[in-house]
């Protein structure tokens, strides 16, 4: 067979030769041991957690060690486009901190080695394709859907392997004339590889290659030997094929992917080989799990779990550097133990490496989120907190406009606790933050909870005397001397335990006296210190809320 007369009959429009696109993409002027990484997101308009997480480690690897992470979309399968995914994609993760140095950007392409965009480098795919067939590495192959559907019975009835490979490849040795007889026709074909593996084989010759992927170390797999389809009818590359071009030609040094694409590893090994290119550092990731409803660790599922997307977190109003830190733990080992040793660093100072990366399921658990969260907010300062609110909330709850209204007094309410030796630690994310605020906004203000059994009948008469007494100026001292001398005045005991241990000389005891004081303030059992709410509330407020019950 001419292999060069078959690769010029398939591929008439190639007008560059591979060694023009090597010239036209150099290798990167980079320092030693800088790495290049790459997200992949097809666009779907779906970016979820595994994308932030995957993209987390790329961002990390890249940038730390002076090199490029730049953002590529894999858009060859058209039939998942969804219009205006790549914006959703690139703010999402901008959202969370990660950075592009180069690639698809929301006005364009950014960089020398694109372009970045699958979908706009046919030519390229073509070029290779080329250069496969005319060495007799890839091969046109005219099977119809029938066929193999014919083949894959068959192999199913011998219990052979499916796929397209060795005695099933019906097309790889078609001789010229049948190839050009049939394009004539114009019958459709893919271009497959012509793989060298051979499964069938007894276990002991079968050929194997090893891998050091650098999460997982050495990888010891079966060589491939299915003729994958690298190029489809339509011209457009598969997956395999455009990983391979895109990621040698754009010099990627670190592939970091899921583990899904584990079993697809023997054909991206074999395809760098035909193609005489060195293979990338592949650091395959672990899942993220979770623990299901059933106590049992299962995959996080699109359909069942809401976490899964990124807009989870952002409608909910988590703060960015809560979920970096939190995806931090949960992708190296050391994290929290360097954390405990560095409290105030800041978290790129942290050396992130893919020997600490998990290798089996990394557990995603929003209660360690929620706390790790709170941590961080801790360190956030009031102010910056209040713009963080107030961006939120002009997204996604402009009818909260009114509570930024007045930035000292959130900010007041933002700092309540948090200077103690030991601090509050209430804030978690935007939304959770708002309700359990939303008392000090007369607009939100609302009686959630009951008034306390034992001082029930009391009420009015508690809060008359307590709003006669009232001097807004009074010390938390001076605050609380008083409500223990109206509780005491009327039958309440100064100290719980008193009330313990007789209970029936008493109506309750101090405690009662002041949630019922909580209650008509803030409209709720659990706060925190009302001395200190009544003084961020004002005079004012404090007084016409109190009157309301007096
Ligand atoms: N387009 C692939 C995906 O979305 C990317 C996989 C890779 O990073 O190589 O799953």
């Amino acid at each position: 067979m001419n292999y060069e007369k078959l690769a010029a009959l398939l591929f008439p429009n190639v007008d560059k030769s591979p060694e023009e696109y090597e010239a036209m993409f150099p290798i990167r002027d980079l320092p030693e041991g800088a790495k290049v990484t790459r997200l992949g997101p097809s666009p779907t308009g779906f970016i979820h957690l595994g994308n932030l997480f995957g993209a987390f480690a790329d961002e990390r690897l890249a940038h730390q060690s002076g090199g490029v992470f730049y953002l590529r979309i894999e858009d060859t399968d058209d039939k998942r486009f969804v219009e205006g995914a790549v914006e959703i994609i690139i703010n999402s993760l901008r959202f969370f901190g990660i950075n592009f140095d180069e690639g698809a950007t929301i006005d364009g392409e950014m960089g020398a080695y694109g372009s970045y965009t699958q979908s706009q480098r046919g030519p390229i795919y073509q070029c290779f394709a080329k250069k496969l067939v005319s060495e007799g590495k890839a091969y046109p192959c005219f099977l119809t859907e029938e066929e193999i559907a014919e083949i894959r019975a068959q192999q199913e009835a011998n219990k052979e392997n499916p796929g397209i490979y060795g005695k099933w490849a019906k097309n790889r040795n078609l001789s010229l004339e049948d190839i050009e007889e049939k394009l004539s026709q114009g019958l459709p074909y893919v271009i497959r590889l012509k793989s060298d593996g051979d499964m069938s084989l007894p276990e002991d010759q079968i050929k194997r290659f090893e891998v050091e992927d650098a999460i997982r170390g050495t990888l010891n797999m079966p060589c491939n030997d299915q003729d994958t389809v690298i190029l489809k009818a339509n011209g457009i590359p598969t997956y395999h094929f455009a990983h391979a071009i895109d990621d040698h030609l754009m010099r990627t040094t670190h592939v970091v992917r899921g583990a899904e694409w584990l079993p697809s590893l023997p054909i991206h090994v074999e395809l760098f080989e035909k193609l005489g290119w060195q293979p990338p550092i592949y650091c395959h990731t672990a899942q993220l799990m979770k623990i299901g409803e059933d106590g049992n660790k299962r995959k996080l599922s699109k359909r069942h779990d809401p976490e899964l997307s990124l807009d989870y977190y952002r409608k909910l109003g988590y703060h960015p550097a809560a979920v970096r830190e939190y995806l931090l733990t949960i992708l190296n080992s050391n994290f929290e133990e360097w954390r405990i040793a560095n409290p105030d660093a800041d978290i790129d100072e942290f050396e992130f490496t893919t020997e600490k990366m998990s290798n089996s399921g990394a557990l995603f658990d929003l209660n360690k989120l929620n706390d790790v969260s709170k941590d961080v907010l801790l360190k956030i300062s009031a102010s910056d907190l209040y713009d963080f609110l107030k961006s939120w909330s002009d997204e996604f709850k402009p009818e909260l406009a009114p509570v930024f209204e007045n930035r000292q007094y959130l900010e007041r309410i933002l700092d309540i606790g948090r200077a103690e030796a030991k601090p509050r630690k209430d804030h978690i994310y935007a939304q959770q933050m708002i309700e359990n605020i939303c008392y000090f906004f007369d607009d939100m203000f609302k009686i959630e909870d009951e008034m306390p059994a034992e001082a029930a009948d009391d009420v009015a008469v508690i809060i008359g005397k307590y709003l006669e007494s009232y001097n807004h100026a009074d010390t938390q001292e001076e605050w609380f001397n008083k409500i223990r001398d109206i509780g005491t005045e009327l039958g309440y005991a100064a100290k719980p335990k008193d009330f313990k241990k007789h209970p029936e000389e008493y109506k309750g005891h101090v405690g009662h006296v002041s949630t019922a004081i909580r209650i008509a303030l803030m409209g709720r059992q659990q706060s925190p210190d009302v001395w200190e709410i009544q003084q961020i509330l004002g005079e004012e407020r404090t007084r016409a809320r109190l009157s309301k019950f007096a």
